[in-house]
């Protein structure tokens, strides 16, 4: 008996972010319904969804009752409780698994999963209580960073940690623990990985995306990083790892740094589609957004082929400080795709959607990227 998910069922999505509308963009083209369920109204999502549903991820019963009216739920939003995802797997397949979720919304559960699977993280040490913290400075040395355990990302719950930083005020800026004590990488580079297993264990990935991040915040992703042949496969080969012995269905991004020596060290991963690979929505046959869709629906993987050199620029609430942008000046360059996630109130750092720029080799298409950015 076939376990796939065929064109016309309904995908469920638990969270409402740009995330679930460009699956929601993809889930359409291929003739799904779809369904996504948070606490928001007229949400990225809901406005592409047939039916937006308003509850609190820890409201149990509209979690069974959403999961009752799908064929399929899948997050884009990690950090939905565990037990969400739980109480939704009696009604319904979720994928990836609550377990993968478990694992990655945590930072420590994360890096012992790695360590645990034989791949390279920065030093790290967990930190329960704030009186803990003086010993593991003192055993991860300094520069370090502190970060929570539990709900961070985009470098929020973060505090650096130089050699004459009190600690208290260290464990007070992050808002207390748990938290992970981390050494600094002295990083050449950064990259990710976003990868897909299918439903049978079939893995494709998208190869070395270059990301560069501005305050803590991904600014520019440009696809086809040039490593080494032997540092790509490398890459590579630890997002296969991870997504093997996490057994990830779906989409999964791995966020490595390059080490000024060359080595790759794991930052955190992310089990879903991922802001650095937007870019294959226009770069690749198959985005990674078609590519979660037919995971999670059991259905063949696409092909991640290249079409083109890509870059792809954010654009944060910041670019409204001065009212509306100048859409019609980011457009004038043909090779330029604008995405605008449909959210109301721009707040500085917030993502609001981004351009995407197809070039005749990486640097064009960074250049064009950032010049229609700048145009705005
Ligand atoms: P994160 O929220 O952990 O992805 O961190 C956001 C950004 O902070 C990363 O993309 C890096 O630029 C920086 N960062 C985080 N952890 C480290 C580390 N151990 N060493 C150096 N930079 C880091």
């Amino acid at each position: 008996m076939s376990t796939a998910v065929l064109p016309g069922a309904t995908i469920g999505i638990l969270g409402s972010g740009q995330l679930g509308r460009m699956l929601a963009q993809a889930a359409r083209r291929m003739g799904y319904r779809v369904h996504t369920l948070s606490p928001g109204r007229d949400t990225p999502t809901g406005q592409l969804a047939d039916r937006e549903i308003v509850a609190d991820y820890d409201d149990l019963d509209a979690i069974a009752a959403f999961a009752r009216t799908v064929d399929v739920v899948t997050f884009e939003f990690e950090n939905v409780a565990f037990a969400a995802a739980d109480c939704a797997a009696r009604h319904a397949p979720v994928r990836p698994d609550g377990g993968v979720l478990h694992i990655t919304q945590n930072r420590l559960r994360e890096k012992r999963a790695l360590a645990a699977a034989g791949l390279p993280t920065a030093p790290f040490e967990a930190v329960a209580e704030g009186a803990e913290l003086p010993g593991a400075i003192e055993r991860i040395g300094t520069p370090a960073i502190l970060k929570t355990a539990g709900f961070g990302y985009d470098g929020k719950g973060q505090t650096r940690i130089e050699a004459d930083t009190d600690p208290a005020t260290a464990w007070a800026a992050i808002g207390g623990g748990p938290a992970v004590l981390e050494g600094v990488v002295d990083f050449a580079a950064e990259l990710s990985v976003v990868a897909a297993r299918g439903l049978d264990g079939t893995m494709v990935d998208y190869g070395l995306i270059e990301n560069r991040h501005a305050s803590h915040i991904l600014d520019l992703s440009i696809a086809d990083m040039p490593l080494q042949p032997a540092q790509a496969q490398a890459a590579r080969d630890i997002a296969h790892t991870v997504l093997e012995s996490l057994e990830v269905v779906g989409v999964l991004c791995i966020e490595l740094f390059l080490t000024r020596d060359g080595a790759l060290i794991v930052n955190e991963l992310a089990p879903r589609p991922h802001n650095s690979g937007h870019l294959t929505i226009e770069g690749c046959a198959s985005s990674q957004f078609d590519q979660q869709l037919r995971a999670v629906c059991g259905l063949p993987l696409g092909d991640t082929a290249r079409v083109a050199p890509v870059a792809m620029a954010n654009l944060l609430g910041e670019r409204w400080a001065a009212g509306e942008p100048d859409w019609q000046a980011a457009l004038a360059d043909p090779r330029v795709n604008l995405h605008l996630y449909g959210k109301a109130e721009p707040q500085p750092g917030r993502k609001m959607g981004h351009i995407t720029a197809l070039g005749d080799d990486r640097d064009d298409a960074a250049r064009r990227a950032l010049a229609a950015r700048a145009a705005l």
